[in-house]
């Protein structure tokens, strides 16, 4: 592949609804590792498991597929300035994307609740950041008026072409394993992801590059899961701070996903969130964000309930980088030991 070959809209141009006379701004995201989750895979009931590490795209989350899409349509139709809400991955994506564009990026973040590495990206890229003293559903609110009233180009998911280029993640899963998926879990904050993927195994199957679709479960903070309680939620609350989401956007789209692939949606605590971020960087040498373990904390969950039959092939995605969230991951970890500079100082410590 030569290097400007690269890049979802490279990969997956024919499966995209762009013009063919419009340039692409990329950073090369997308083709990121399946690894298998040892830990996790159970070679006696032979279930299979493994994680879509999105970690490894170019500004460290998801939001990069949607954003080369999203941005290289704004730039082909002359806008000169983007504007969303996020908790932090989307405008570190959004500003990243703008600044690769030479376009303008807008930013409204909420009060408080974002990750220090997504801030520091935001702002780093040049992006003009206004912080509300409100949540993401607010200032979600927001973007969406002023979208109407001027000339900024809205590129939170409920933009269309963040969902096309998010779905190629499932053509990469599928094009990877050489199979399809009999399970895919993955966290849930505003379900524009969800949908993505669902929009991604149904465009495969429609082609004939599938025979079915994957059971999809989507995982949720207990204080931020608005589809397990069936209703909206005005209060969210979690450390997970990627998907402290009460009203999602995508909720039709992704409720229909569930019900289509017969899948399910399910709540962990911030608690069994840690567990299995904690998991994942110490057995398995993934270091993901907290909201990302949530798909894993799933499927311990469905593991542990047998809600998984022997035979399984099961991903679930991993969304963000760890290193966005230093401080939560630092709040759990004991502090290092410090001893004086001194050889046998340090191998008394090494020792004990
Ligand atoms: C955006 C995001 C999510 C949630 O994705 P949705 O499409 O909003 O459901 C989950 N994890 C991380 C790390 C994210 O950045």
């Amino acid at each position: 592949m030569r290097p400007t070959d690269a890049g979802v809209i490279a990969r997956y141009r024919e499966r995209l609804p762009i013009p063919h006379n419009a340039s692409a701004v990329s950073l090369n995201e997308g083709n990121t590792p399946l690894v298998r989750l040892n830990s996790l895979s159970d070679d006696q009931r032979e279930i299979e498991i493994f994680a879509k590490v999105e970690g490894a795209n170019p500004t460290g989350s998801f939001k990069d597929r949607g954003m080369t899409v999203a941005i290289s349509m704004a730039a082909h139709e002359g806008s000169e300035a983007v504007i969303c809400a996020s908790t932090g991955n989307t405008s570190a994506a959004a500003a990243a994307y703008a600044a690769r564009a030479g376009m303008k990026a807008i930013v409204i973040i909420p009060d408080g609740q974002i990750a220090l590495g997504k801030l520091a990206q935001a702002m780093m890229h040049g992006a003009r950041v206004i912080q509300i003293a409100g949540n993401f559903d607010q200032g979600m609110e927001i973007v969406k008026a002023i979208s109407q009233k001027a000339p900024v180009t809205l590129v939170n998911s409920v933009n269309p072409f963040r969902l096309h280029g998010q779905k190629t993640a499932a053509f990469e899963i599928v094009d990877t394993l050489l199979r399809c998926p009999d399970y895919h879990f993955l966290p849930v904050g505003n379900a524009g992801n969800i949908s993505a993927y669902w929009m991604g195994y149904s465009e495969y199957l429609e082609t004939g590059d599938l025979a079915r679709r994957p059971v999809m479960v989507g995982c949720q903070a207990s204080g931020a899961a608005p589809f397990v309680q069936g209703t909206p939620i005005e209060r969210p609350d979690t450390i997970a701070t990627a998907i402290r989401i009460g009203k999602p956007q995508s909720w039709a789209l992704a409720q229909a996903a569930c019900e289509e692939s017969a899948g399910w949606f399910l709540g962990r605590s911030d608690e069994e969130i840690l567990a299995a971020q904690r998991h994942l960087a110490q057995n398995e040498g993934i270091f993901c964000e907290p909201a990302s373990a949530t798909s894993v904390a799933g499927v311990m969950l469905a593991l542990g309930e047998s809600a998984i039959p022997n035979g399984s092939c099961v991903v679930c995605t991993l969304t963000g980088q760890g290193l966005k969230d230093p401080d939560t991951a630092i709040s759990q970890c004991p502090e290092p030991q410090r001893v004086s500079p001194q050889i046998d100082a340090v191998h008394d410590a090494i020792l004990d």
